[in-house]
């Protein structure tokens, strides 16, 4: 007999795993399908920072109520994700970067977030390592936070597992059934599970398994690279700081540093496809970017994205060049640090949309879909409050919140 459920996830990222905990929290009978395993991809792969800094307006009041959901999230789930709030930093290198600080300012004060600049000095007060000589200051926002990607879908999950979610690995979503233009179950490489509503929150796949329904998603996957160090003999506030490179030091003493300016696009068959939207993009970042032409364009003009079972976890190589500049970088920020070396390094393949932003949307055609995706290199802060919406669209039929900038409309116009 055909399993049923009320909901089926389909994605095991942060939005994924609190979409099914909210869900099952909430009482309903919950399948989430992962075609690897939990938090493979973007969720485990990122900075950690979770920031109302620097966000959209239409974004930050989401990103406030976030905030306190993981400031209660370790005593909810009864286990720790390494959350940390002690702020989001930008350091100020040079004139546009301070333009572009200044420029958040009036936001930050609408919206009453605790956004400040910071001169060079009290930079160097907060980072007593660090080697100030090239800083004009900084954006910082000190209830802005961190956790630890690796920890907190996981996390989420085993929530979701104690209020009765099924959670499958290792089972692929090949397709998205209807009858009568309403969701009604999902085809997974296992076999059926009959379902009333889908949360779609399947990453950089979403275009993939929203063709089949006419549904434009115009994501492209970009690179993200970053390396962790061995226990460093410096001590900085366990904050993000995001500058010539990006790092955070974890509770470990361990540090992780990123290319934080570069956007790596591997050339792929969807550059073509949806390549024209994401000019106005590229070209307000034209110095920050960088294409590559290799294996990533042969595998999918092979056809191999296209089978959602071929790469279980989105695996990428990691910039190196990127990561010894970082490291360089960074060297040069913290002398006492001693030689850079990384233990490890990885990279994850970020789901960008042409407007930097998500889309989160009850679908009306088809009924019963529910779509969280293309986050655009900032939705493991967000994923909570994402996942919590979603719940609150299904079980209260509305969210607290103004979706309309995240409407899929904004793509499939008719
Ligand atoms: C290097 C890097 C740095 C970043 N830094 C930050 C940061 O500091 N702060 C921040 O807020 N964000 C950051 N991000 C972005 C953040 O990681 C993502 O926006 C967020 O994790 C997206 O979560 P998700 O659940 O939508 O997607 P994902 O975590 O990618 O999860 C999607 C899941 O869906 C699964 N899936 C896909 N297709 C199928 C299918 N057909 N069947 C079953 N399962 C499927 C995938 O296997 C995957 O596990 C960064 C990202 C990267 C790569």
């Amino acid at each position: 007999m055909t399993p049923r459920f009320d909901t089926v996830v389909i994605g095991g990222g942060i939005v994924g795993t609190t979409a099914a905990y909210y869900l099952a929290k909430a009482g309903k009978r919950v399948a989430l399908v992962e075609k690897g395993r939990i938090n493979g991809e973007q969720s485990s792969r990122n900075w950690g920072a979770i920031r109302t800094q620097g966000r959209d307006r239409s974004e930050i009041p989401m990103m406030l109520d976030c905030l306190d959901i993981w400031r209660g999230i370790e005593t909810e789930l009864g286990e720790s994700v390494d959350w940390r709030q002690q702020g989001q930093m930008r350091v100020i290198y040079d004139d546009s970067m301070r333009a572009r600080s200044e420029a958040f300012m009036p936001v930050a004060r609408e919206f009453g977030l605790t956004t400040q600049l910071l001169t060079p000095r009290e930079v160097a007060e907060m980072l007593p390592h660090y080697d100030a000589r090239d800083c004009q200051g900084a954006l910082f926002t000190p209830t802005d936070g961190n956790a630890e990607p690796e920890k907190a879908a996981p996390a989420f999950a085993r929530g979701a597992v104690r209020f009765g979610a099924t959670i499958l690995e290792h089972t692929a979503a090949r397709a998205i059934d209807l009858w009568n233009e309403r969701v009604c179950g999902v085809e997974t490489e296992h076999g059926r599970l009959a379902c009333d509503t889908v949360v779609l929150a399947s990453g950089a796949w979403t275009s993939r398994l929203l063709k089949p329904l006419g549904i434009r998603h115009p994501s492209l996957w970009v690179r993200g690279s970053v390396g962790r160090t061995g226990v460093l003999p410096i001590e900085m506030r366990k904050l993000v700081v995001w500058g010539k490179c990006a790092y955070r030091q974890r509770p470990d003493g361990r540090v992780n540093i990123a290319v934080a300016e570069d956007g790596f696009h591997d050339i792929m068959l969807e550059s073509a496809v949806h390549g024209l939207e994401f000019l106005p993009l590229a070209g307000r970042n034209w110095r920050n970017l960088r294409f590559h032409l290799g294996t990533p364009l042969v595998r999918s003009l092979m056809g191999e994205f296209a089978d959602y079972t071929t790469h279980r976890t989105l695996d990428p190589m990691p910039d190196w060049k990127g990561l010894r500049k970082a490291a360089n970088h960074f060297l040069a920020e913290y002398p006492g640090a001693g030689p850079i070396k990384y233990e490890r390094a990885w990279a994850g393949y970020i789901d960008y949309m042409p407007d930097e932003l998500p889309v989160i949307q009850a679908m009306q055609r088809p009924d019963g879909l529910f779509v969280a995706a293309g986050l655009s290199g900032h939705g493991f802060g967000i994923g909570p409050i994402i996942g919590r919406s979603l719940s609150d669209l299904i079980v209260k039929g509305r969210s607290d919140y103004d979706l309309a900038p995240f409407s899929a409309r904004r793509f499939n116009p008719h």
